[in-house]
């Protein structure tokens, strides 16, 4: 039986130390943090979206094909049937809401529920939990790690697993400066970039603080007027810096790479028809119904908090009547609900993203076990491999799935 070192005790190195434990090879795990899971625990909201509903395939159609490719193996052998049976077995119901999300029961503290069961499991099989042990440095060379320095301490091992996460909020332990010690090694590693984070406007809507914009779209343009290189269908909430909710999070890597490229424009389209139907939708409107008010008509589709602010902006009066709306005030109206200027973002930060972008270049690691090609003893899994799915409880489904094969020796 082989002597194992996990490092990080969040999702990926819990299952990779209970499943190498449970398969009777002696598993440290070591956690830098006082105790373990912390991210898991805040995961959520802390109520941890555990895994996402529905067949292996349609897990894997949401993630970028490259990732999804990577993941089938590792998901088959162990997918949101399986993680959702252990937790059951640990006393941790769950259950699935209508947009296939998977909590376990409402219960205050349910995400630390989920980390004290694969606590349990881990201790059940026999592994040593070390928390407080950060991992500083890697001795060895491929195609051997031959030992790893935890708070001044070298320790070895036959086999080495890296679970150390990813590199967004630092404060749950997650630094992500292991890809500063695996480029020495030669192992290839993508930098760090922001993904699922909100993003910042230069021109932040401070007074709209607060303000969801419910089922439009958030569409990323090649600068004002420019062609659109992406878009997501979601709700929107506005913060004092720029922008959140679920279709800014899904668009904020996209958005940052187009930043960085020089050209991106933020719009927001509350009625997501062509211009030019609801601008015929509009006229007909106001010939049925000429008294109605302008302000009255864009209500229907953006907030009352907003609305008097853009006809003022658009400089339309709030009486203002459809009848008496001249030609291009009519297109402005139009303009207002169908592509709402939010203007050039500001760099997405890295530190408030669900998931950093980036880590272990895939093509490196054999997708069945996580090892890494070259080397005889070094495995990687978690959101140190280059993985970033969509909100949904795809991320911790992946961390437990590479786990569980990192965990396979
Ligand atoms: C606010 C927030 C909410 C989220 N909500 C969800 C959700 O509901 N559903 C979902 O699917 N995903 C969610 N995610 C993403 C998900 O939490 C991560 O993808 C997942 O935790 C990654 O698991 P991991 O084990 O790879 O890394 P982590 O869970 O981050 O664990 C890595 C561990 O390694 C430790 N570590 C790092 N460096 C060292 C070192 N040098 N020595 C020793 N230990 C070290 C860290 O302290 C950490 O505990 C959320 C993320 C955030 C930030």
């Amino acid at each position: 039986m082989a002597k194992v070192i996990v490092v990080g005790g969040g999702a990926a190195g819990l299952v990779a130390a209970w499943r190498a434990a449970s398969l009777g090879h002696g598993v440290t795990l070591l956690e830098a943090n006082g105790r373990l899971g912390v991210k898991l625990r805040i995961s959520g909201g802390g109520k941890c979206n555990i895994t996402h509903d529905g067949p292996p395939k349609a897990l894997l159609a949401a993630f970028p094909a490259d990732q999804a490719r990577f993941l089938r193996p590792s998901l088959h052998a162990f997918g949101n049937g399986a993680v959702l049976d252990l937790l059951r077995r640990e006393g941790v119901e769950t259950y699935t809401r209508d947009n296939g999300r998977v909590f376990p029961l409402d219960r205050p503290g349910s995400a630390a529920a989920v980390v004290a069961a694969f606590e349990t499991l881990a201790r059940r099989a026999g592994v040593d939990v070390r928390t407080g042990a950060r991992v500083t440095a890697l001795e060895g060379r491929a195609p051997r790690l031959d030992a790893l320095l935890a708070d001044g301490r070298r320790l070895d091992a036959d086999i080495y697993i890296l679970a150390t996460g990813g590199a967004s909020y630092p404060e749950t332990g997650t630094r992500g400066e292991v890809p500063g010690w695996l480029r020495p090694l030669g192992i290839p590693v993508r930098p760090w970039f922001p993904a699922l984070a909100p993003i910042p406007l230069a021109r932040p809507r401070s007074a709209w603080e607060g303000v969801a914009l419910r089922d439009g779209e958030l569409r990323l343009c090649a600068g004002p007027g420019g062609r659109r290189l992406a878009a997501f269908a979601g709700d929107l909430l506005f913060t004092k810096s720029g922008v959140s909710g679920p279709a800014a999070l899904e668009l904020s890597q996209a958005v940052e790479r187009a930043r960085r490229n020089g050209a991106a424009w933020l719009v927001h389209a509350a009625v997501r028809e062509a211009q030019e139907a609801v601008d015929a939708g509009l006229q007909t409107e106001a010939r049925a119904n000429p008294r109605l008010r302008a302000a009255t008509w864009l209500q229907r589709h953006l907030p009352e908090r907003l609305v008097d602010d853009l006809l003022e902006e658009a400089g339309l009066t709030r009486g203002l009547m459809l009848k008496d709306l001249a030609k291009g005030a009519r297109k402005a109206l139009v303009e207002l609900a169908t592509a709402l200027p939010l203007g050039a973002p500001q760099p997405v930060p890295l530190a408030r993203g669900e998931v950093a972008a980036g880590g272990v270049d895939l093509a490196a690691v054999d997708p069945r076990s996580m090892a890494l090609r070259g080397w005889e003893n070094l495995r990687v899994c978690g959101e140190l491999l280059d993985i970033d799915g969509p909100v949904g409880g795809y991320n911790l489904q992946a961390a437990f799935s590479t786990g569980y094969a990192a965990g396979t020796i």
